[in-house]
């Protein structure tokens, strides 16, 4: 088991690959960061950056200077919203209007990334709105679940489509409760890495599960103690792996 995990964890660092299928072109791994809660910077294989629902938030802070292209935010509140700390210009595309009444619909691609969103609610009585993120980077689909609080319909679950990096809120209260977020995971991966976010540490403790909580009894759980992945086509495997990434302030 130790042995099949540490191949596992060497899988997911590897560096170059080539896309199966395309052998003229080199696949550069794309680089996942784990900046706290619900942010995460992500990086093509040619540079273009790509930040999520960057938080200055309790005991989460940004890291200084940091630069990004595009920020996707989930929806307008402050754990999710705050680009203060920004020191590029970027692209802002929040999937819900100003105040959160409505939401905002974007289907777009820039710098060769597909991104588009899913309307979604923070809460089983959807009185508050929430958006998913879908980010296709070189043939690798990513869904960054936001703030979701419900169950995923049929609709929404084809409108998503197939994951390959799941980044998924666990902490319970304001999103979704742990059984619901493995019927999610149940839902749209296969093969897949899931990612947790949004969950109670010690720079914000009023959430009341931790990402071991939502990692207990599970096989395949990767604890990278990194705040930083390399992912590649071939990181992939035939079942899913749950991975813990790190946040270092
Ligand atoms: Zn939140």
């Amino acid at each position: 088991m130790m042995k099949r995990l540490a191949q596992t964890f060497a899988a997911l660092i590897l560096f170059i690959v080539s896309i199966p299928g395309n052998s003229t072109e080199q696949a550069e791994p794309i680089r996942l960061q784990y900046l706290g809660h619900a942010a995460f910077l992500i990086t093509t294989s040619s540079g273009t950056r790509i930040l999520t629902d960057p938080a200055e938030f309790k005991g989460y802070k940004m890291p200084s200077g940091i630069e990004a292209d595009f920020v996707t935010i989930s929806h307008e509140h402050i754990d999710h919203n705050n680009t203060s700390s920004l020191a590029s210009d970027f692209t802002s595309l929040s999937g819900c209007l100003p105040g959160n009444q409505k939401f905002n619909y974007i289907d777009t691609t820039l710098n060769g990334v597909h991104i588009y969103n899913v309307a979604s609610y923070h809460d089983p009585g959807h009185h508050g709105l929430n958006s998913i993120f879908i980010l296709e980077i070189e043939g690798i689909r990513i869904a960054h679940l936001g703030d979701i609080g419900t169950e995923l319909s049929k609709d929404q679950v084809s409108e998503i489509g197939a994951i390959d990096i799941l980044l998924i809120p666990v902490g319970g209260k304001f999103t979704i409760p742990l059984d619901v977020a493995d019927s999610i995971v149940s839902q749209l991966c296969d093969g897949s890495i899931i990612v947790p976010m949004h969950y109670r540490t010690e720079e914000f403790d009023s959430l009341p599960h931790s990402a071991e909580d939502f990692l207990r009894g599970k096989d395949d759980v990767v604890r990278t103690h990194q705040t930083e992945m390399m992912i590649s086509p071939l990181s992939f495997e035939r079942k899913n792996i749950y991975c813990k990434m790190e946040y270092k302030d």
